[in-house]
């Protein structure tokens, strides 16, 4: 692979020369650091909104880096709530922010059709399949979506051991690098300036101090995601967690027919350790998994490369799912990581006293969410009163994550749990109680 972080981006040719970085200390109304899909969305949304403010990014490395140019590209209209906020907002305003989440898939299909984004976009939904009997007891009890049988569940997709499948249409499949860069494009045509190779060295109220100079600005929006403990005073507020990827080659038309994977539905596994599958617009399977889900004291690899028993792992996984795949050549493999916060609950932030504005959190589901919270941020910022700035995930507080080594611990506690739940219930057909044991040491 180029100097790209993943193989999405080594399919554009690599990454994108840089923009200019911020040359000297400038004026803004509005500050984003981070250009992934947060921070993209919210310059995209503000400056469609209001074409006189003057919205500077500001992003470390190039629009797109991060997860946002190294994810499964499942654009699902699902965001991660977490049981304390599904508690304290019951059960009506959670119903109105998963709505919310579903209709974004269109909301984003329409301004990729808008600002003329060609990035793969196909609406076909997303298919759960369980290999075991406790994986289908399991679909079966998960509120949303269509359950098919066997028989049906193998009419969209033949994976081995098909016991059924749970079927959502809310979901697009997208090729993330060129979300990413048609979206800086759009942000850029629509009056935003980026500024890439310029790292945030700290963010406070009114300024962001980078070292080629400082922004001064009305609101600051942090959005750094999985990135955010690198930022001083931030280091326990989200939990980085990575997950792997690798893709296959192309597969040629014989292969298809047999997997019998039509269009562009996206594919999981209903395991408590699961792998998240797109078919790619030229015929690949790309497939992601936890692999090494955590390094000690929240570091992040920019680069992060993957080790060769994560790639061995995810290819097991892919031929579990399809023997017919066995010896398929892998062309690329890489991680990233994302932002979990201690209660799994994603959200959205804006004080209007200190102009302190932040999105994040969502916990592997940032695809879609990104674009809801940048609508959102617009609507804060702009000091609307909305639907959107109403929403149950608006300003709900989560607590900071414990320290280190408790922190590591935990994380291996959970998904060692996972893995031992999943091979239990191979082995005997029957739910395990382990994935509730699990569920309790990550706090979800
Ligand atoms: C392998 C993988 C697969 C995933 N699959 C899916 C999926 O299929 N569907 C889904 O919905 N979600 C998925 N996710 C999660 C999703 O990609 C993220 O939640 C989402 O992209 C977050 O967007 P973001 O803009 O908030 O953060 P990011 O895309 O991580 O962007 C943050 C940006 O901030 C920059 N930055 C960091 N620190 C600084 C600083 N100090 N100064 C300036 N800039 C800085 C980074 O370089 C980066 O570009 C996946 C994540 C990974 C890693």
């Amino acid at each position: 692979m180029t100097d790209a972080p993943s193989w999405w981006w080594a399919d554009l040719g690599g990454l994108p020369a840089p923009r200019p970085p911020l040359a000297r200390d400038a004026d803004a109304d509005v500050c984003i650091v981070g250009a992934g899909f947060t921070g993209l969305w919210t310059a995209y949304e503000l400056c469609r909104a209001d074409p006189s403010l003057r919205v500077i990014v500001v992003e470390s490395e190039v629009a797109g880096y991060g997860a946002s140019g190294r994810n499964g590209g499942w654009l699902l209209g699902e965001l991660s709530t977490g049981a304390q906020l599904r508690d304290e907002a019951g059960e009506q305003a959670i119903a109105a922010l998963q709505r919310a989440a579903q209709q974004t898939v269109d909301e984003v299909a329409a301004a990729c059709a808008r600002e003329r984004i060609d990035c793969d976009l196909v609406k076909g939904g997303s298919l759960t399949v369980a290999q075991t009997d406790a994986q289908l007891a399991r679909l079966r009890h998960m509120g949303r979506g269509e359950l098919l049988d066997a028989h049906a569940a193998a009419a969209r997709v033949r994976v081995a051991g098909l016991r059924g499948a749970r079927f959502t249409p809310h979901c697009a499949r997208v090729h993330p690098a060129k979300l990413c860069r048609g979206l800086a494009a759009a942000a850029e045509r629509h009056g935003a300036t980026i500024h890439e190779r310029t790292p945030a060295l700290s963010i406070a109220p009114g300024h962001v101090r980078t070292p080629h100079g400082e922004v001064r600005a009305r609101w600051v929006v942090r959005a750094t995601e999985g990135y955010t403990p690198t930022l001083p005073g931030a280091r326990r507020e989200l939990l980085p967690l990575r997950s792997s990827m690798i893709v296959t080659e192309p597969l040629d038309g014989a292969t298809w027919a047999q997997i019998g994977w039509q269009g562009g539905a996206t594919i999981d596994d209903a395991a408590h350790a699961y792998c998240y599958l797109q078919r790619t617009a030229d015929g690949r399977i790309a497939l992601g998994g936890r692999g090494h889900p955590y390094h000690f004291g929240s570091r992040t690899d920019r680069a992060d490369t993957v080790v060769g028993d994560t790639v061995r792992q995810l290819r097991r996984r892919l031929e579990r799912l399809f023997p017919i795949l066995r010896g398929v050549a892998v062309e690329g493999a890489w991680a990233g990581v994302f932002g979990v916060s201690r209660d799994w609950a994603a959200s959205v932030h804006c004080d209007r006293i200190t102009g302190l504005c932040w999105a994040g959190g969502y916990a592997g589901e940032g695809v879609a969410a990104a674009n809801l919270a940048a609508r959102t941020l617009r609507d804060l910022i702009l000091g609307r009163d909305t639907e959107l700035t109403r929403l149950a995930w608006v300003e709900h507080r989560s607590r900071s994550w414990e320290p280190e080594p408790l922190r590591w611990l935990a994380v291996q506690a959970v998904y060692g749990l996972m893995r031992t739940a999943d091979a239990i219930e191979s082995r005997t057909g029957r739910p395990s109680r382990l994935a509730a044991l699990a569920g309790a040491v990550a706090g979800r």
